[in-house]
């Protein structure tokens, strides 16, 4: 499987695509934003002959998903997410005005596969999704066990985690969350978070200032 990431809008989100040796790629989070983004996700979907067949939203914050409906539109890909958050995907364009960004469409609901903690399988791609609340409604983690790899948005980071200070947020969910459920992944696991560097489970478990295990 091969990984590539490209960090986008003001946000600095990481957005990423896994491709296996099909040339099926999968698509993690929507941050997609301006002309030149559009254009580097473009390009390099040609120039590796990939045909992407989904795209999996982490969590419904603006920075993540503020690409969806092209992404649907350019691609007629299937777009991934917790009904739970979609009250506040719902709620970007209000959001984007704020930060005055400009052109946010919202993709009808009818239009969205809304998926659940458990196994989904798309094409070739296995993968266990995990809800991971306390950052934002809807937050979902997306665990490949094949390649002992999981995506967390912004629920982990490296020797950090998700803020919940936000509309939604709720720190004993966050923490419950990381304990429970993506501490008890093997400590080979390696992270990539919604923000910043890589990091691995067993650095987080025994390093992360905030939620830490002995
Ligand atoms: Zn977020």
């Amino acid at each position: 499987m091969k990984l590539k990431l490209f960090v986008c809008n003001p946000f600095t989100v990481n957005n990423y695509i896994i491709s296996n040796e099909n040339n099926d790629a999968l698509l993690i989070d929507a941050g997609y934003y301006s002309n030149e983004e559009w254009e580097t996700l473009q390009n390099y979907l040609t120039l590796e002959h990939l045909n992407v067949k989904a795209c999996l939203i982490t969590h419904p914050h603006i920075d993540h998903v503020i690409g969806i409906s092209a992404l649907y539109q350019k691609y007629n890909i299937e777009i991934l997410m917790s009904e739970a958050g979609y009250h506040l995907y719902d709620s970007i364009v209000d959001v984007a005005d704020q930060f005055g960004m400009e052109q946010v469409e919202i993709l009808a609901k009818d239009k969205i596969k809304f998926i659940n903690e458990g196994n989904i399988k798309i094409g070739d791609f296995d993968i266990l999704v995990y809800e991971t609340p306390g950052h934002a409604d809807g937050s979902l983690c997306f665990y490949f066990s094949d390649e002992k790899i999981i995506f967390t948005g912004d629920v982990l980071f490296y020797d950090s985690v998700g803020r919940t200070d936000f509309i939604t947020g709720d720190w004993d969910a966050l923490v419950n969350s990381i304990k429970n459920k993506l501490y008890k992944l093997p400590d080979e696991v390696k992270v990539y978070p919604g923000h910043g560097n890589p990091t691995s489970i067993g650095h987080e478990k025994h390093n992360n200032p905030f939620v830490k295990i002995n």
